[in-house]
């Protein structure tokens, strides 16, 4: 993976909040295999979008992990939901650093597809997945960024953390990288 440029950091903002009161172009939902809803932050967005979003999910059939998959929005107030399905923590030697690699990299592709400028993510795996929050941070930051180094939509990414103990480690992970890229 190259150094990702300044310009690239700068299109990466993390903010803390409920993801479903987001207002963009998508949401990225942390989704179960299923895809027909769950609990946490799958729960919020099935609630929030209503009962045909869970009608859209079903007819879809289900996804792997490290897949994505995407739907319509209906009451959120974003255009796209893109599912996606996180790798369970295992103890890191199980191809989870991957799988939440690829959940990253494949949300971004569907969200370009549609031309989706703007694009939240939540701390997929982990609440009950078990990832912990600090590789999960070292996992989809450089992803993204490298994503983003590589092509002009979307044009922004926001990874929307849900506590402030979050989004600190985030902070501070988003930092190191960022003296990491420095040539
Ligand atoms: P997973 O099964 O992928 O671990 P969870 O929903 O259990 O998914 O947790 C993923 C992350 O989403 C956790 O950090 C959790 O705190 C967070 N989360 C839960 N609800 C919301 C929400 N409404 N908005 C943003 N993040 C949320």
């Amino acid at each position: 993976m190259s150094s990702p440029a300044d310009s690239v950091w700068e299109r990466i903002q993390l903010t803390c909040g409920d993801i479903t009161a987001w207002h963009g172009d998508a949401i990225v939902n942390a989704a179960n295999r299923s895809l027909l809803g769950g609990k946490g932050v799958d729960g919020a967005i099935h609630r929030a979008a209503g009962p045909r979003l869970t009608d859209e999910c079903r007819a879809i059939g289900g996804c792997m992990t490290g897949d994505a998959k995407r739907t319509g929005a209906y009451e959120l107030p974003v255009r796209w939901v893109i599912h996606t399905v996180g790798p369970v923590w295992r103890g890191g030697g199980r191809g989870e650093e991957a799988l939440l690699s690829r959940c990253h990299r494949r949300s971004l592709e569907l969200a370009a597809e549609v031309g989706a400028q703007t694009v939240a993510f939540p701390a997929i795996s982990t609440g009950a997945y078990g990832y912990p929050v600090d590789e999960a941070a070292r996992g989809a930051l450089p992803t993204v960024a490298d994503f983003l180094s590589r092509h002009p939509i979307p044009q922004h990414v926001t990874f929307m953390l849900f506590s402030t103990a979050a989004l600190d480690v985030w902070r501070r992970v988003l930092e190191e990288l960022k003296q990491e890229s420095m040539p």
